[in-house]
Order: structure tokens, then C-alpha cells, then sequence
């Protein structure tokens, strides 16, 4: 029997051009497919399709698609799912929206796994095999982290010049926009052993990879075993963290240049502290933002920062602000976000319940565009003035700046900031 893993782009293959190519360079294959295909036994057959660089051959055989979805990308993998469906093949989907929105999913799908996958995984595929599939799955405690097997990396060799690689999950911190905490498993900080971690890391081919944990600063003691242990394997790659560790651990700082990190990703979200207490983000002062990114450079890292427009507290004077002081950080890389209340959070279900969501076409919350009413300025001035500052940081001046900085810190930095600094040109 084959089960084909599905990863849908946001509109599929044929819509992208110049972030097609920008894709296959720094994407990688979704750690949860890896997972459940080393807890899969191996009378399966497995393949894996990523709609973002590849077509999908709706009339390849097989007997089961699964499919990960989050919001942005609900609409097209529900397309995905119709289509198999048409052609009698069984679908399950899972990932973050179905989960939010178990009953919405199911419409599109013989079964909805809500929460984790790993331990309902196994009796799923039992009842596959008997043709008996639950509608729903739902994962009720938090999965043991020493349960989480090393994923069996069977796609990475085909399309992928970068690999993700998971050594936490959760975070305790409860920012209230945000779509991974704001469920209890996601709340409980869980971490792997580091010998397990380092053992997955020795094995995946590509040189460059990316943490997708949360944050590697929640537990400055495991990240740091971490990055002495990853010290002598001779790769490169960065991670997320929270600018009140970064701040202050500069033994952190040191461990993770020396273990071969490129860059730390930081959401700094507002230059507000208004906005940033607003939002519950307690790991945030803004007073230290410019010495944080001072420290991080001088360790030879580069920093990559999000902000985020559109808080109650937000009013049009924002972006100016924003625009000054952000001039001043000598961030390698800024991303300018307007505020997405994702499903299944607090800020969605305040959102909806003051009757302030103005669609529910999931393609659009896609973090470039306003999808609720702002208290303190229009959709469209929210709209309008985010897109201005990401041109003004996204111009080919700012961007040679960036690029040209990024120099100093090596090879691999060099080629990641133009990467990336173009892949956000490219999007506007
Ligand atoms: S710190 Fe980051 S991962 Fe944690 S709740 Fe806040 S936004 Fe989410």
C-alpha cells in the first residue's frame, strides 16, 4: 500500500516563478511527514509530494493522502483533498487549522486528526487497513517528547538544498495572536534529548539547516548542550529566539556562533512597548533591541526580525515611528506583517466576537493582508502603509546593504541574507 504525504503550496506549483526557485533553495521538507513516515511500517510504500515546487498527478496510484494544513494554505489543500477524493482515495488531514477547525476540515476529508499526530498515528493506520477510519482523531494528552522518533528522511535527497530540523516544541509564553500556543500542547515546553537531535543532524545530507522550534532561548541550559554538541559537525544554520535571553546570555550567544549558527529570527513585533505588553509578549523590552542586535552581530550572527501592524493600541503614527527606529537597528533582514487573528486563538475569537473579521477566505490570511477591521486607522491605511515600509526596507539600496554586511559573517550568511532578502522583494 503507498501513502502519499501532500504539503500544499498556497496556490500550487504553477503560480510561482522567482519563489519557486527561492523555495528549493531555503525550504525544506516538513519535519511532521518525516515522523509519521518513521513510525509507519515498512510494508508501506511513501512518497511525498511539495505542491510549491511540484505538479500533483492526481492519477498516481495510491491508497492514503495525507495532507498538513495551516490557514493560509486551508483553501488549496482542501482543493487537494477534493480531488483525490473524487478519484476514491482516502484523505486525512491534520496540522494546525484542522485542528482549530476540526468540523471545517472534515468537510474535505474521510479523517481530521486534531492535535499532535505521533501516537494516534499507529491505530489510524490499523484502521486504514480494516476500513473503519474514525472522522476525527483527537489527541488528548501531550505526546512524550522521548516518544518522538528521529524522521525518516526519505524526500530531503530530491528537491531540497536546506533541512528543518525540531529539537523542542511548545512555548510557554502566550502572545495572544499567536497559533502555536494558544493550545494546551503547545503551551508545554517539551524538549528532545540532545543526543537524538545531534544523531539526526549527522544524517541529513544538506550542510544548511533551520531549527523550527519555537524558540532555542526558553531553556538557555538545553540549548546550550545543544550548541556544544553540534560544535564539531561542521554545519550551518539559525534558529528562533526571544530577544530577553539573547540579551543577556552572551555565553549562549557564544556557544551558538561557535556551533555554526548564521542568524537568529526575533520577533520584535512592535517598537510600541505599548503594543508589545498589548499583545502579552513579556519577553520584550524595547529599550533592549539595538544593544540585543549589537551583541548578536559582534558574535558574528546575523539578525532577521518581524514587526507586526494593526494592535488596538496601533494608531497611524505607528509606521514613522517604526520607520525611525528600525532605520537605526541594522537588521540583515525586516519583515513587515499586518496582524492575523489565525483561528483558535484569542485574538481571532475577540476579533469575531466584536464583529471586527472582514473575511474567512483563509487565503488571505496570509500576514500580508488585513483581514479585520483596525481600531485606530482603516483597513485600507493599515494595508497601504505596511506595503510602503516593507518597499522602503526591501529596496535594492537597503538590500545591497544587507547583503553587503552579511559578508563579513562568511559563505553561508552571504548566500542565506541574499536569499532571503530577495525572496521578500519578491512578495511584495
Ligand atoms: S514567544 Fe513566539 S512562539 Fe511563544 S507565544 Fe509568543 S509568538 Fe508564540
Amino acid at each position: 500500500m503507498k501513502i502519499l504525504f501532500v504539503y500544499p503550496g498556497i496556490k500550487g506549483s504553477d503560480n510561482y516563478n522567482l519563489n519557486k526557485v527561492f523555495n528549493k533553495i531555503f525550504s525544506s521538507e516538513p519535519p511532521s511527514f518525516g515522523i509519521l513516515a518513521a513510525l509507519t511500517p515498512p510494508s508501506y510504500q511513501i512518497d511525498m509530494i511539495d505542491d510549491s515546487i511540484q505538479k500533483i498527478d492526481y492519477n498516481q496510484s495510491c491508497d492514503l493522502v495525507c495532507i498538513t494544513v495551516y490557514t493560509m494554505n486551508a483553501p488549496r489543500a482542501y482543493q487537494i483533498a477534493d480531488e483525490f477524493r473524487k478519484k476514491g482515495v482516502k484523505v486525512v488531514l491534520g496540522g494546525w487549522h484542522p485542528s482549530a477547525l476540526p468540523n471545517e476540515a472534515k468537510q474535505h476529508a474521510d479523517s481530521v486528526v486534531i492535535g499532535e499526530a505521533e501516537e494516534i498515528w499507529p491505530q489510524l493506520l490499523k484502521d486504514f487497513e480494516n476500513s473503519c477510519l474514525k472522522s476525527f482523531y483527537n489527541q488528548l494528552r501531550i505526546v512524550n517528547p522521548l516518544k518522538i522518533p528521529n524522521p525518516r528522511r526519505i524526500f530531503n535527497k530530491r528537491h531540497y538544498l536546506s533541512a528543518s530540523v525540531q529539537a523542542s516544541r511548545g512555548c510557554p509564553n502566550r502572545c495572544f495572536f499567536c497559533a502555536m500556543t494558544n493550545r494546551k500542547y503547545g503551551r508545554i515546553y517539551r524538549t528532545r534529548p540532545v543526543k537524538e537531535v545531534i544523531e539526526e543532524i549527522k544524517n541529513i545530507s544538506p550542510k544548511f539547516f533551520q531549527f523550527n522550534d519555537n524558540s532555542l532561548t526558553i531553556d538557555p541550559n538545553y540549548s546550550k548542550e545543544l550548541f556544544i554538541s553540534l560544535k564539531n559537525l561542521n554545519k550551518k544554520f539559525f534558529c528562533n529566539g526571544n530577544i530577553n535571553i539573547l540579551n543577556r546570555d552572551e555565553n549562549l550567544l557564544k556557544l551558538a556562533s561557535d556551533a555554526g549558527c548564521c542568524a537568529w529570527a526575533i520577533g520584535l513585533e512592535s517598537v510600541s512597548q505599548e503594543s508589545i505588553n498589548y499583545l502579552g509578549k513579556k519577553t520584550n523590552k524595547i529599550k533592549e533591541y539595538a544593544s540585543t542586535i549589537k551583541k548578536i552581530h559582534d558574535h558574528g550572527m546575523m539578525v532577521l526580525a518581524d514587526f507586526i501592524f494593526g494592535f488596538d493600541t496601533d494608531n497611524i503614527d505607528i509606521f514613522n515611528k517604526t520607520k525611525d527606529m528600525v532605520s537605526d537597528m541594522n537588521l540583515d533582514l525586516v519583515t513587515f506583517n499586518v496582524l492575523t487573528p489565525l483561528p483558535g486563538t484569542p485574538l481571532f475569537d475577540k476579533l469575531k466576537k466584536e464583529r471586527r473579521i472582514l473575511t474567512e477566505d483563509w487565503s488571505k490570511y496570509d500576514f500580508k493582508t488585513v483581514v479585520f477591521k483596525p481600531k485606530n486607522m482603516s483597513p485600507e491605511e493599515l494595508q497601504n502603509n505596511t506595503i510602503e515600509i516593507q518597499k522602503i526596507f526591501s529596496s535594492y539600496f537597503n538590500i545591497m546593504k544587507n547583503i553587503a554586511r552579511s559578508i563579513k559573517f562568511g559563505f553561508y550568511p552571504f548566500v542565506f541574507a541574499t536569499t532571503i532578502n530577495f525572496q521578500e522583494k519578491s512578495a511584495l
